[in-house]
């Protein structure tokens, strides 16, 4: 089969578009702030986070928990996960 020049464009042109998609596609970032004294220590949002960035602290808080921490590496994305499975309402969530 003989494939003339013109057939080739649209494949051309199609590739160009996708790649442009790709390049331009955004990531959604996020951030936590725990309130450290509304915390309890119950642990849930660290079990649920699914990118692993809240840990437990080694302090005590003035009501005697360990409170979570917010470990801001990159890797949130604000999914609100965290938030929503706090029993005490200690956890807010920003994107950009
Ligand atoms: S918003 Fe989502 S990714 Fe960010 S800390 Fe909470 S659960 Fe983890
Ligand atoms: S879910 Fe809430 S109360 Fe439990 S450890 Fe996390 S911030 Fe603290």
């Amino acid at each position: 089969m003989i494939v003339r020049p013109a057939e080739k464009t649209p494949v051309r042109s199609l590739l160009i578009i996708v790649s442009d998609k790709q390049s331009t596609a955004k990531i959604v970032r996020g951030a936590i702030v725990i309130s450290r004294e509304l915390c309890k220590g119950c642990e849930l949002c660290i079990s649920f986070c699914p990118k692993k960035v809240i840990s437990q602290s080694d302090k005590l808080n003035a009501a005697g928990y360990l409170s979570a921490v917010f470990s801001d590496n990159g890797q949130c994305t604000g999914c609100a996960i965290c938030a929503i499975v706090c029993p005490e309402v200690a956890i807010e969530v920003y994107r950009e």
